[in-house]
């Protein structure tokens, strides 16, 4: 008998302790499933920990122990790196243990029961040796199989038909099943490319230097990629795994073509986009080292590699690192720490480091490397307009004159043009004309967006939408007026100002499908269409030789945000953007149109100097006290009574207001959001270590008072409200 410590999920009860039961099955293993009794239903369960069920052991517990009910796999799904990873998880981000276990798993072995089964295939093998007579197929069939191991039934039936038949009736061969897995397909593989002095230099470093983390800040069309991939080539030589992750999903298709059309068929892609089964088999190529190189978004990290070599992240400041639901962890970090079990090399790539990577890089904690040449030597052009004048001079407060005519250029010689503006929808505020009121979601504190397409109004915050009103609610008048601008009505523009330009939208309405960004993308990089207009979606990472011209329409909208990173993100944005112009042998242009092009991050992003933007905003958040000089951690309390809300924070506050080396910001009124209140406390302090006890004083209360409101900690948030 043993005894089995099994951390189970329960949607009401926090629970972040292991409940223990009783196995008669002696082989099971830490880090399986089981399906365990739990009050009175049965819930599955994941092993903790195993022993041996002593007398004193049992009798040590003051009621009596149930039963395992089954054992779900026949070996651990979790390693023991992936344990102590999902113990530093819990503690890292204040998190409970099962719900790390649940976010590096693929669904379909997640611990919950909701998921549907596993997809199963039939295999035959050979199980006994011939002592019978067989025919001469009979015998080709026999020896074939032997040869190889284990056969899909399919192709067997397939290729042998009835003498393999016969061989299953004389028992000579079985039939057996195992999971499903992904087909792997064979392509074309391309040859490596010569490297650049830049490229040369870089991977002498990153191979060379006794640090294990790299930064790589190549600006945009440097030739990073062909680095990760000669990179990748040589520590898939040494026999270790290698992963790349890549920001979102909008991003995948082109980094997976390219390392796909190196690698063939030992590539593994995972990211959210794939259905659960996809995912699984994905996973299983890993686990069963099918496959040593992964592609992936962010839940990559988390492949169950057992001897990685080299993790690369790729535009390593992207925003989509961090997961914004519990356990709120940074990509970035668990590659920093599987990088160091694993003894792996940690590449971070980007044109525009985040300050904090690139403050350690600049003090020497990493290795910095600097690719500051274009492969093709030919940096975009960039053009600033101010749009106050544009308006003054009775020019479209959409695309002023400038722009309107760099399009036409484009059209003229059948060069391809990118329009980026940050909002979609098409106009986002519907305002009455008498009495001023704007329509608001009844859910959450944020005005709908109009969407002419389907004639409805949306909420971007909650999703949820509804008809036009004839009359407005206030007033009773008949009479709104349509503010602002978003891409549907940015592409009716365009559309009405060049009658024959074919454009394509991309934005959060349009990608919706699966597959959708991947489509959109192929068109337009068979040149399909003239224009592809979008949010910023199609400012990251695209690679098409023949756009020649980037518009960004509202270039300082960010800027307007409270945000601390907002200087950040712009700057980002800009320079991301640019990016994608003149990558072929055509020179490229970029016009910015913005209210106040004199700010440091627009003239920055202008001059593509990132070191200037980096030195003047340290200075700002060195001021300010904000990341990289201080951590912080974020509290938010939601409830639909507010009351509940105010209570439960005030719990928190008497808490951080007593701490040293601790500066407490708030609580702060957030926008009600799905009909809950929502507060915020923000803590700051240069102790990160410290802040994280304060952090778990303040979650562990609220666990002991049962308190009735959500609790979101969120431990180095990066975006703020
Ligand atoms: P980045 O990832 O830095 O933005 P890419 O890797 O996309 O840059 O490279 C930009 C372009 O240059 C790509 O079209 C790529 O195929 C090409 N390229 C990269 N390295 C070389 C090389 N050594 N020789 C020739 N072309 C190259
Ligand atoms: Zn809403």
């Amino acid at each position: 008998m043993m005894l089995v410590h099994v951390f189970v999920e329960h949607p009401i009860l926090h629970l972040d302790h292991t409940f223990t039961y009783l196995c008669g099955d002696d082989t099971i293993q830490k880090g399986v499933r089981v399906q365990v009794p739990f009050g009175n239903t049965s819930i599955i369960g994941f092993v903790e920990k195993v022993e041996i069920a002593t007398p004193e052991a049992i009798s040590s517990f003051s009621y009596p122990l149930k039963e395992v009910e089954s054992i779900l796999d026949q070996e651990p799904l979790l390693n023991e790196e992936l344990f102590e990873l999902a113990d530093w998880m819990a503690k890292t981000y204040i998190a409970p243990r099962i719900s790390c276990f649940q976010c590096m798993l693929p669904a379909k072995l997640k611990p919950s029961s909701t998921h549907g089964s596993i997809k199963m295939e039939a295999y035959v093998r050979v199980v006994h040796e011939v002592k019978m007579p067989l025919t001469k197929k009979q015998l080709l069939a026999y020896e074939t199989l032997k040869e190889h191991d284990k056969m899909l039934r399919s192709i067997y039936y397939q290729q042998f038909k009835s003498p393999g038949k016969k061989l299953i009736e004389l028992g000579l061969v079985e039939v057996f099943e195992l999971p499903a897995t992904a087909a792997l397909e064979e392509e074309t593989i391309e040859a490596e490319k010569e490297l650049t002095k830049d490229q040369k230099n870089a991977m002498q470093r990153i191979l060379g230097t006794t640090k294990s983390i790299s930064l790589l800040h190549g600006v945009t069309g440097s030739g990073k990629t062909e680095v990760f991939l000669q990179l990748s080539r040589q520590i898939l030589n040494q026999g270790k795994q290698v992963v790349v992750l890549v920001p979102e999903i909008s991003l995948t298709p082109q980094m997976v073509q390219r390392v796909k059309s190196r690698f063939g068929k030992r590539v593994a892609i995972y990211h959210s986009a794939l259905n659960n089964q996809e995912k699984y088999e994905q996973y299983q190529l890993v686990k069963n080292h099918e496959v040593n190189i992964v592609v992936g978004t962010r839940s990559a990290v988390f492949m169950p590699f057992d001897h990685l070599g080299l993790i690369i992240i790729d535009e390593e400041h992207d925003t989509s690192y961090k997961q914004d639901s519990k356990p709120q962890y940074h990509c970035r970090d668990v590659a920093i720490w599987r990088s160091k079990y694993h003894h792996a090399k940690l590449v971070l790539a980007s044109a525009t480091p985040s300050l904090e990577s690139y403050a350690r890089a600049y003090k020497g904690n990493y290795e910095l490397i600097t690719m500051p040449h274009r492969i093709n030597e030919n940096f975009p052009k960039v053009t600033l307009v101010e749009m106050k004048k544009a308006v003054a001079n009775k020019e479209s407060y959409m695309l002023s004159n400038i722009l309107l005519d760099g399009i036409y250029q484009r059209l003229q010689k059948k060069e391809q043009v990118i329009l980026l503006l940050n909002r979609r929808g098409y106009t986002p505020i519907l305002r009455c004309i008498s009495c001023g009121h704007v329509q608001m979601c009844p859910h959450c504190d944020v005005a709908m967006s109009f969407h002419k397409e389907e004639q409805l109004l949306k909420c971007h915050t909650c999703g949820c939408s509804m008809p036009v009103p004839t009359h407005c609610p206030e007033c009773g008048q008949a009479s709104w007026t349509y503010l602002g601008l978003g891409t549907q009505k940015l592409e009716e523009f365009v559309q009405i100002k060049f009658p024959n330009a074919k454009i394509l939208r991309m934005d959060a309405d349009t990608t919706g499908k699966k597959h959708s960004h991947e489509q959109i993308l192929k068109a337009f990089g068979e040149k399909q269409a003239d224009i592809l207009l979008g949010t910023q979606m199609i400012a990251k990472g695209l690679d098409f030789e023949n756009v020649t011209l980037v518009g960004i329409v509202n270039g300082d909208a960010m800027l307007n945000r409270s945000d601390y990173r907002s200087t950040e993100m712009t700057y980002d944005l800009l320079e991301q953007a640019s990016g994608r112009s003149g990558r072929g042998d055509k020179p490229g242009e970029v016009i910015i149109q913005a209210y106040d092009p004199s700010h440091y991050a627009i003239q920055c992003a202008a001059h593509h100097d990132y070191l200037s933007f980096f030195k003047n905003e340290m200075q700002f958040r060195h001021l300010a006290g904000y990341p990289p000089y201080r951590y912080l951690v974020s509290f938010i309390f939601s409830h639909k009574k507010e009351d509940v809300v105010k209570h439960d924070v005030a719990i928190a506050m008497s808490i951080l207001k007593m701490k040293e080396n601790c500066k407490v910001l708030g609580p702060a009124s957030l926008q009600k959001r799905k009909d809950e209140y929502r507060m915020r406390i923000l803590i700051k302090g240069k102790d990160d270590i410290l802040l994280n006890h304060y952090a778990r004083e303040v979650y562990q209360k609220f666990l002991q008072v049962k308190a009735k409101s959500r609790l979101d900690i969120d431990v180095s948030p990066i975006v703020m409200e």
